[in-house]
Formats: C-alpha cells, sequence, structure tokens
C-alpha cells in the first residue's frame, strides 16, 4: 500500500495511482487528518474517498503508532492516550471508542484498533503491559464497532508483544476470540534489526487464520516483500518507496541508484532499464539528476512515479508466481539477486532510513 498520510500521496495524482501504477488501496494516517483539517471536515464534504477523489479502497491506522512516535509529552492512561498535537500543542486524547468514530467519519475501508507500541528495546514486563492494554483497548474498540458496523467497513486488531515471541503468541490468541475480518501485526520496524521484525511475523502469522488478510505495518525494503509472503503476509505498508524518491534514491532491478552521484551526470540511460513506468520510458538519470540537484518539484513526481511502480510491480510479479505455483523459484532468485546487491553496495541504504 502506498502511504497518502495527509489525504494525498505525496508527489503523485489520483489519477496516476490508478491509470500508471494501478494502486487498488491505499493508507491514510488518521492521526495528521484528526488534527488537520478535522474528521468532522471530512466528514461533511463526503469522506476520505470524496476528498481526495480516491475511488479505491483506502486503510487507516488508528492514529496510535503516530502518537507514539511523534508525541514526546503523551500520557498513556486505560482510557486511552493524551496527546498534545504536534501543530499547535493543543491537548486531544484518543480512546479505543473515538478512534473507531474518526475513522468511521473518514469513510475507511479498513480500520485499525488503538494499540500501544513501544519503542525498540523494550523490557518484557513492560512489553507485556503494552500487549495486555492493547488487548484490552482492541476488545473496547470491537464493542464500538459493533454498534456502528453496516458490513461496509473492516476493523482489523493489531497484534503486539514487542520482540518476544510468547507474547507475540498470546496477544494473537486472544485477538483471536474478535473474530475479526483481517488481522494486523504491528510494533515492528521501531528500530529493530530487520532479521528481528521477519522472526515476529514467522511467530505469528502462523497462528492467524488463513481465509482472512494479514497485515504487517510499516514494512519493508524491496527485498523484504518475497520474506514477508514467504511467512504468510497478505498486505504491508511503507512510506519508503515515496519519501526515498523525494530524497533521491531511487529503487532498481539493478540495486539502488543514489540520483545526486556524480556518476549519473551524463548518464543517458533511464534510472531502471527493465521498469516500464513513465519516468524510465522518457527521461535520462542525468536529468532526473539536474532536476534533483536544481531542487525542481518535478523530480520528486518523476521519482515517486518510478519507486512506487518498482514496490507494486515487486508484488505483482509475486501475486503471478502464488498463482502460477512458482513461488518456491520465486524466493530463492529474489534471494539471490538480493544478496549480490548486497555485494555491490553495502550500506549505502542505511543513510536513507
Ligand atoms: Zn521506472
Amino acid at each position: 500500500m502506498p502511504v497518502g498520510t495527509q489525504a494525498t500521496v505525496k508527489g503523485i495524482l489520483p489519477r496516476d495511482l490508478i491509470n500508471d501504477l494501478d494502486a487498488k488501496i491505499i493508507l491514510g494516517n488518521t492521526y495528521h487528518l484528526f488534527l488537520r483539517p478535522g474528521h468532522e471536515t471530512i466528514r461533511k464534504l463526503g469522506g476520505l474517498h470524496r476528498f481526495m477523489n480516491w475511488p479505491r479502497a483506502i486503510l487507516t491506522d488508528s492514529g496510535g503508532f503516530q502518537v507514539f512516535s511523534l508525541n514526546s509529552l503523551r500520557k498513556v492512561t486505560e482510557a486511552g492516550v493524551l496527546f498534545q498535537s504536534h501543530l499547535n500543542g493543543d491537548a486531544h486524547m484518543f480512546t479505543p471508542e473515538s478512534t473507531v468514530e474518526v475513522q468511521l467519519a473518514l469513510g475507511s475501508d479498513i480500520m485499525m484498533v488503538l494499540d500501544e507500541c513501544l519503542e525498540y528495546p523494550a523490557k518484557h514486563d513492560a512489553a507485556r503491559a503494552a500487549m495486555d492494554r492493547t488487548i484490552r483497548w482492541a476488545r473496547a474498540a470491537f464493542e464500538h464497532f459493533h454498534k456502528h458496523d453496516d458490513g461496509l467497513h473492516a476493523l482489523f486488531p493489531i497484534v503486539q508483544g514487542s520482540m518476544y515471541a510468547d507474547l507475540r503468541k498470546a496477544c494473537t490468541e486472544q485477538l483471536m476470540e474478535l473474530d475479526a475480518r483481517g488481522y494486523a501485526i504491528g510494533g515492528l520496524s521501531v528500530g529493530e534489526p530487520r532479521g528481528l521484525s521477519l522472526e515476529m511475523a514467522e511467530v505469528t502469522v502462523p497462528l492467524l487464520p488463513k481465509d482472512r488478510p494479514r497485515y504487517v505495518m510499516g514494512v519493508g525494503m524491496p527485498e523484504e516483500l518475497p520474506e514477508y509472503v514467504a511467512r504468510g503476509v497478505d498486505m504491508m505498508d511503507c512510506v519508503l518507496p515515496s519519501r526515498n524518491a523525494r530524497n533521491g534514491y531511487l529503487f532498481t532491478s539493478q540495486g539502488r541508484v543514489i540520483i545526486k552521484q556524480a556518476q549519473y551526470k551524463d548518464d543517458a540511460r533511464p534510472v531502471d532499464e527493465a521498469c516500464p513506468c513513465y519516468s524510465c520510458k522518457n527521461f535520462s538519470r542525468a536529468y532526473l539528476r539536474h532536476l534533483y540537484l536544481a531542487g525542481e518539484i518535478t523530480f520528486s513526481v518523476l521519482a515517486t512515479l518510478h519507486n512506487l511502480h518498482h514496490y507494486l510491480d515487486i508484488m505483482r510479479g509475486i501475486r503471478q508466481a502464488i498463482l502460477l505455483g512458482n513461488y518456491p523459484d520465486y524466493l530463492r532468485r529474489a534471494r539471490q539477486r538480493a544478496a549480490e546487491a548486497e555485494k555491490e553496495a553495502p550500506k549505502a541504504a542505511s543513510q536513507f532510513e
């Protein structure tokens, strides 16, 4: 899922997301839309789909993750989380019930429950306390949701438990009682080593129902997508393709291209010779490098289009391999390519993350 934080996927029009990229679903951030322009404003204007002219599916998070990552002055109580707006310092509170209300006002297709997300590393007892609270909040959110459920929305609970396999398992088992239409795995990509995030997905996914979507929140690098799918994950979202695009970091089938580098000054080749996107069909690396160094908005537009195309193309390839029964082959080749790319350009990725 491309991430559309402020009712827009930065640097790209909905028209191009549909016609050029065929994105089926995007993610919106409840925290940001709640603060500005406000969910009641969006409700009055016909809901988020109409507001941003996005006719396809929208998934919204509960806002909890942003409260925990953007607010140093937050206060967690059993009722919910008290926080200050990062825009003007106003005090607000998110409760399990209120975040359902906000997401209903937005008209989200897939909504998330409020959860307590911890930083990494967290002690086992702190992680257990946050997990227990997450479960209680999920129950409260579902109780509230059932009063308003018109069959048009899904609400996903979120498995927490930090980096402890026993907590992940316990949390999953208890959330299963909610009989939800899909399940999310949260609290990953919070600074832990990548192998550990995969390990947590690996212990959690097999416990979730096979016939419902399983969604890992906030991952990952291109080479990680096949790994998550191999572990049974159906959905992912990540800001990396769009955010890195704006920073001049382009993902290609041959590894990364850091467009500001002098080696691309006279490079007439497209960013990725294997990519059929509009940017790659029509523009050279030299041109993109020029736009980037000149600080032109068009750079962000072309780079975002390419990076999102690259990500969505990986997912299309994965779906096709699964349908053809070739996924083990696909995975083996993907791992080979990742290992080769790692040999060529170790460590360069970290400066952008
Ligand atoms: Zn391209």
